[in-house]
């Protein structure tokens, strides 16, 4: 598909649907990180999710998403050198694992992406760290998410911040936009040439995501054809945000 062409501009009855769907996202959320602790599984994070979306009438937006296989969970969980696409299971959390939890929620037709990265239980200094640098990489980029801006400065400016720290950012996977669908126009990378782009326009509405590794910009995909880890097996942290670009300053649509 043309990510180009797929760019949908939201009237603002549409960007308060989607704010809707935001919230249950983030309940969601918060019941998966009220329950993240040592001995937990990622299946019951998983069912805490699927539970909270369906509570409010909504639907698991990523649960049938076709890869190799249909996904087939409601979150993804990826742990330590896990970046993304992480198949809930019954592998147990340990004291001292960092966990990125994505998920999605359909409600009323419009879908709302988000994800943290959090710790499980003490965590290290290295850790803690690049879970700060990813969540700073966001709201870096957010602050970009303005009308007359145009992509490359979304990712040249979460690129400057997170390589100028020698972190390390994927080429492989990146931002959207979100709407209807949970992929749209236009792509948004992580890095980026100021100037360069798309240009942003009011009434888009961006999935943002930096995915920061450690030891390497390089990933690999696992045997079981979803989760995606760093290359070298160093940590890695994966936050994300749908935003929606306003006359004012960006509003974070996937907040309680
Ligand atoms: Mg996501
Ligand atoms: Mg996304």
């Amino acid at each position: 598909m043309s990510w180009e062409r797929n760019v949908v501009i939201k009237s603002e009855h549409e960007i308060e649907l989607l704010r809707a769907a935001g919230r249950v996202n983030a309940a969601a959320h918060g019941a998966v990180r009220d329950a993240i602790r040592p001995g937990v599984t990622t299946q019951e994070l998983d069912a805490i999710a699927a539970e909270v979306i369906r509570k409010a009438g909504g639907k698991p937006a990523f649960l049938g998403v076709m890869g190799a296989y249909p996904y087939p969970a409601t979150i993804t969980a990826s742990i330590n050198d896990e970046l993304v696409h992480g198949i809930p299971g019954k592998r147990k959390l340990r004291e001292g694992d960092i966990i990125s939890i994505d998920c999605g929620t359909i409600l009323e037709g419009f879908v709302a992406d988000s994800a943290f990265t959090t710790g499980v239980g003490e965590i290290s200094k290295e850790a803690r760290q690049l879970i700060e640098v990813t969540e700073k990489a966001l709201e870096i980029g957010i602050n970009q998410l303005r009308p007359g801006n145009r992509v490359g400065d979304v990712g040249a400016a979460i690129q400057e911040y997170v390589e100028g720290l020698g972190y390390h950012l994927t080429r492989e996977y990146t931002g959207h936009g979100v709407g209807r669908e949970m992929w749209e126009g236009p792509q948004v990378p992580n890095y980026g040439i100021r100037g360069r782009g798309t240009l942003l326009r009011k009434g888009m509405t961006i999935a943002l995501e930096p995915m920061v590794l450690i030891g390497t910009a390089r990933t690999k995909v696992l045997a079981d054809q979803w989760t995606v880890a760093s290359a070298d097996g160093s940590l890695t942290a994966h936050v994300e945000h749908s935003v929606a670009i306003t006359d004012g300053d960006p509003v974070i649509l996937t907040v309680p």
